[in-house]
């Protein structure tokens, strides 16, 4: 048995568990507590994360400003200023081949952005964006495809983004059309039926409509679409959050054995931090826009540096009963229009002082080998 039947032996049990309505070998249904080692204080020498090889992503300083004005006369009339919203502001980080890289924080951080600018859906407003070396936004025509080709998305909502009126078969073929990956239809017929095989359905399932299909085997359509055009590079923007708790432990299984068989390359976008535990390498914590700590995951889970990235591990739930305290995130998010002065994270911070509401923290190397932006971590007072 190869590795692609193996596979698709696998995705099969997957999927007759999910028909069955039984539950998934679970990932980990619990995210292990922080240590209780206090923090190392920070040391100049240590460091940087990157990617241990060469890195296929490298995203360097980008940023998303939205123009959110109201319209030119109604400002005049009404002596409003214009008004810009920097979604994403300085984000650099860089991926290595078959490693995947998960941004977490609340809703409205910026995290869907950047992906959506990963795979050209925003041009930046700022920054680069390189794809095996290659500028994304200077390429065009044929090697502007070509490119394009090696990277693909999976979204949040598999019920929105599957076309209704469209069979399966044509759903999955279109980027192999797009691409002309192959031209005789029987060609594509048999691939459409090996990438529904590889993602745990049958060739049979071809000729169905995505209503007859249930959320879990929609968002493997999704992948299968999404590994019709051979990509290199998967941007997954919460692809299972709209999912049942057992329907998601198969999809991620699934999306990691696609991962080891293929060697492919991740962005992983999730709120939930037990997801990320199981699937990411290493892990950037965003927040209003910028990236404040980015760290292997064993070393962000176990000694988390910065104040927000340790409020969100104390909220997790502690569904393993270890006894640990779990504290609510408190505070809200600012006003993305009208940031705060200095660290943004200032207004919530338990460690802020008058140097965090005036300068804004650049992201330095910490002493355990992760990165961290902010005053206290580099002033060993956090
Ligand atoms: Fe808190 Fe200051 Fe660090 Fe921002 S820079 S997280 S306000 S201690």
């Amino acid at each position: 048995m190869n590795t692609i039947e193996k596979l698709a032996e696998r995705a099969r049990e997957l999927a007759e568990r999910e028909a069955a309505g039984k539950p998934a070998q679970a990932p980990e249904p619990t995210v292990p507590p922080p240590a209780a080692a206090p923090p190392e204080p920070r040391t100049p020498a240590a460091p940087p994360v990157t990617a241990a090889i060469a890195p296929l992503i490298e995203v360097d300083d980008i940023a998303k400003v939205f123009d959110v004005s109201a319209p030119w006369l109604n400002r005049v009339i009404e002596r409003k200023p214009r008004q810009l919203l920097y979604a994403v502001d300085g984000v650099s980080f860089s991926i290595a081949r078959g490693e995947t890289l998960a941004l977490v924080g609340e809703s409205g951080c910026g995290k869907s952005t950047v992906a959506r600018m990963l795979v050209g859906l925003y041009r930046p407003t700022r920054g680069t964006v390189r794809i095996d070396g290659h500028d994304l936004a200077r390429l065009s025509g044929k090697s502007g495809q070509a490119l394009r080709r090696r990277i693909q998305m999976i979204f949040q909502d598999p019920y929105a983004s599957l076309n209704p009126r469209w069979q399966v078969s044509e759903i999955i073929a279109e980027p192999i059309r797009v691409h002309r990956l192959l031209a005789r239809p029987t060609d594509i017929t048999r691939r459409v039926g090996e990438l529904l095989q590889h993602v745990g359905l049958t060739p049979a399932d071809a000729a169905r409509f995505p209503h007859q299909f249930s959320g879990g085997q929609r968002q493997r359509i999704s992948i299968a679409r999404a590994l019709a055009s051979q990509p290199e590079f998967l941007v997954c923007d919460e692809p299972t959050s709209a999912l049942d708790v057992s329907v998601q432990a198969q999809v991620l299984n699934l999306m990691r054995d696609l991962q080891r068989a293929a060697g492919l390359t991740y962005l992983f976008i999730s709120h939930n931090l037990a997801v990320v535990h199981h699937v990411a390498d290493r892990v950037g914590v965003m927040y209003l826009g910028r990236i404040v700590e980015l760290a292997p995951k064993t070393t962000l889970f176990a000694n988390p540096q910065h104040p927000y990235t340790r409020m969100l591990l104390d909220a997790i739930p502690d569904t393993a009963m270890t006894g640990r305290a779990r504290t609510p995130v408190g505070g809200e998010v600012p006003n993305p229009l009208n940031p705060p002065t200095g660290c943004t994270f200032h207004p919530r911070c338990p460690l802020a002082d008058a140097r965090c509401r005036r300068e804004t923290p650049r992201l330095l190397p910490t002493a355990n080998g992760a990165q961290a932006a902010c005053h206290a971590v580099e002033e060993g007072r956090a």
